[in-house]
């Protein structure tokens, strides 16, 4: 998964996760290796929030030449299943990473068993048969202490026992725990005798009905990285709090490998949600048409979109890593999808909102193939044939009757460039009953056969174009924003974040295309001049094409950077002195929207 993507001005400087690990190598902490993994629980699909630790944990291996494992935490069967762990292999492996391993929580669940017997022996652990309510009482909160439970302090043997008993399905759901005995008192509440394990009758999706006690996840995760040699666990900052718990688990195993947990900012990107629960939500009451749908941030979404890996990678690494929760603007994902799409999507021309145009002195029934080029920016993807003929289509926002001087496109005696076509002008305007225009009458000359004029004689505009009796009709799904807020969660009181769904995120039109797209498959990433990316979607069909608008051409982050740099120009020019400015970074273009 190399990138030769890193901008030229990206920070040297190493992040904190990276000095951090350098440090360990030098005091020759680990043997001097590098074992990381991607731990996802298997209850939802990949999102681009995953994407980061994702590209982190992958990177972080590729740099220290280590190994990352993807590891299924698949230790709550309520919420687990096989289509999940199916989609997050999919995805990992169309972002472009293998894992050294793949592995199971679920494959641990003996030894974490025998682990937990290990500390009831210690007399570090008991069965609790208080009911949860009361559990979760006695644990407190905020500054009060914790109350120890009556159960606490049982003899050991009964808590063997009952413990035997749990795992052998004689208890019902909720009637007992197995908790740690820590400290009650501890103003860390993750410390105050979390609970090990649960009564639970559930199917598990790869374990079946092997097991009725569970472990909780605070008690595994730790020690599922310790099974694995795990030597950076790196995960999010909402975990910072749980470090001391697992270390005390870990601790108490003694001779067991000890992993040194690193935590970063998780991403949260504006106008979408990143929470699984919400995702879920979202799909469940059908307010989108699944987890792959293209207005979804998840990976399968974004995927359909047309976003490429390559992208999504880039994008990763531009943000990094930071120790503060923070938003970041979508315009940055999309700024590193454009400069992708831009040296990879073949052009083609596509009117979306077709006007017609018929050539008056172009012979009826002629066909003229002309040359265009498939990519400007990549001379290896060739060139194609693009029929021209009689009537053709042009967009309708590329006319204007009285247009303003500056209007540079199409007007009533006015003359235009057709793209890769010719010189064409405009005689006459035709408007149906209500007024609106229906047609227009244009002259071409033969003579610009290509789009250069031989006499030398210039046009301001260049239109797309296609021809109206060779063109495809296509379904092109228009998407924007899921949400209307850039933060979905700020809401009326009363209300949540569906409120601010966005009623127009989808909109959808037919379209005229280029012929040669008739042969493209879903997946296949085009720009139609002048107008956008698009991707085939997954139910385009040779007969039946449908496309998906994954980004538009407009970049907010390069006006952005251009206004910088126009204003310091300027300033410069008024003979002000002046301090050099670095370029914007993306932390100062995350800030601009605060
Ligand atoms: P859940 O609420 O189900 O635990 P989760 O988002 O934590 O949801 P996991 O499947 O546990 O989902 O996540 C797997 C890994 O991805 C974890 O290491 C987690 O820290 C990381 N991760 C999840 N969301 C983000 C995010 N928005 N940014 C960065 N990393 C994330
Ligand atoms: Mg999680």
């Amino acid at each position: 998964m190399s990138d030769d993507t890193t901008p030229a001005d990206e920070p040297k400087r190493k992040d904190f996760i990276r000095q951090w690990i350098d440090r360990d190598n030098e005091s020759g902490r680990f043997g001097g290796e590098v074992h990381t993994r991607f731990p996802p629980e298997p209850n939802g699909y990949l999102h681009i929030g995953h994407a980061k630790s994702i590209c982190l944990n992958f990177a972080l291996a590729e740099d220290y030449s280590g190994t990352c494992n993807l590891r299924f935490d698949d230790t709550n069967p309520c919420k687990e299943e096989q289509e999940y762990v199916d989609s997050i292999q999919e995805d990992l492996a169309w972002l472009g990473m293998t894992p050294t391993k793949v592995c199971y929580a679920s494959d641990y669940f003996q030894q974490l068993y025998d682990w937990a017997i290990q500390l009831i022996e210690q007399g570090v652990a008991y069965v609790d048969e208080s009911t949860p309510d009361a559990i979760a009482e006695m644990r407190g909160g905020g500054l009060d202490e914790g109350t120890n439970s009556p159960y606490r302090d049982r003899p050991v043997e009964e808590s063997l026992d009952l413990f035997a008993r749990m795992k052998a399905g004689e208890f019902s759901d909720g009637s007992m725990v197995l908790r740690a005995k820590i400290d009650m008192a501890s103003a860390n509440i993750n410390l105050r005798d979390p609970i090990m394990y649960r009564v639970l009758h559930a199917h598990h999706h790869r374990q079946g009905d092997a097991w009725c006690v569970y472990p909780m996840y605070d008690w595994a995760h730790g020690l599922e990285d310790s099974i694995e040699g795990i030597t950076h666990s790196v995960c999010t900052l909402e975990f910072e709090n749980h470090r001391p718990l697992y270390d005390w688990f870990i601790d108490q195993l003694t001779d067991i490998n000890h992993p040194q947990q690193i935590e970063f900012a998780r991403l949260n990107l504006t106008y979408t949600v990143m929470s699984k629960r919400k995702l879920l939500r979202l799909v469940q009451e059908n307010l989108v048409t699944g987890w792959d749908d293209p207005r979804m941030p998840t990976i399968s979404g974004l995927r359909r979109r047309g976003y490429s890996p390559e992208a999504i990678r880039k994008f990763c690494k531009t943000i990094g890593v930071a120790k503060f929760n923070s938003t970041i603007d979508i315009q940055l994902l999309d700024h590193c999808l454009r400069e992708d799409l831009n040296k990879t999507s073949p052009r083609v021309m596509a009117v979306l909102d077709p006007l017609k145009v018929t050539i008056t002195n172009f012979s009826e029934g002629d066909v003229d193939q002309l040359e265009a080029i498939n990519n400007p920016e990549d001379e290896s993807a060739g060139t194609r044939m693009v029929p021209f003929t009689k009537e053709i289509y042009i967009e309708r926002a590329d006319f204007m009757e009285d247009a303003p001087k500056k209007f540079f496109r199409l007007s009533q005696g006015r003359e235009v460039r057709l793209r890769y076509a010719y010189f064409v002008t405009c005689d006459e305007v035709l408007k149906d009953d209500a007024g609106e225009i229906v047609e227009l009458k244009c002259s071409y000359d033969p003579a610009t056969r290509g789009g250069d004029a031989p006499d030398g004689r210039k046009v301001k505009g260049t239109l797309h174009w296609v021809s109206a009796s060779e063109c495809l009709d296509a379904e092109v799904r228009l998407y924007d924003h899921l949400f209307t807020k850039e933060n979905p969660d700020a809401t009326e009181e009363g209300q949540d974040f569906i409120a601010n769904l966005n009623p127009d995120s989808l909109k959808t039109i037919t379209a005229k295309v280029e012929p040669y797209l008739a042969a493209s498959t879903p997946g296949d990433r085009v720009q139609f001049e002048r107008t956008g990316y698009f991707c085939v979607d997954t139910d385009s069909a040779a007969d039946a094409l449908v496309f998906n608008r994954t980004v538009t051409l407009k970049d907010k982050w390069k006006k952005i950077q251009s206004k910088q740099g126009g204003q310091q120009k300027k300033k410069k020019k008024q003979g002000g002195q002046q301090k050099k400015k670095p370029r914007l970074d993306y932390s100062q273009f995350k800030n601009k929207k605060k």
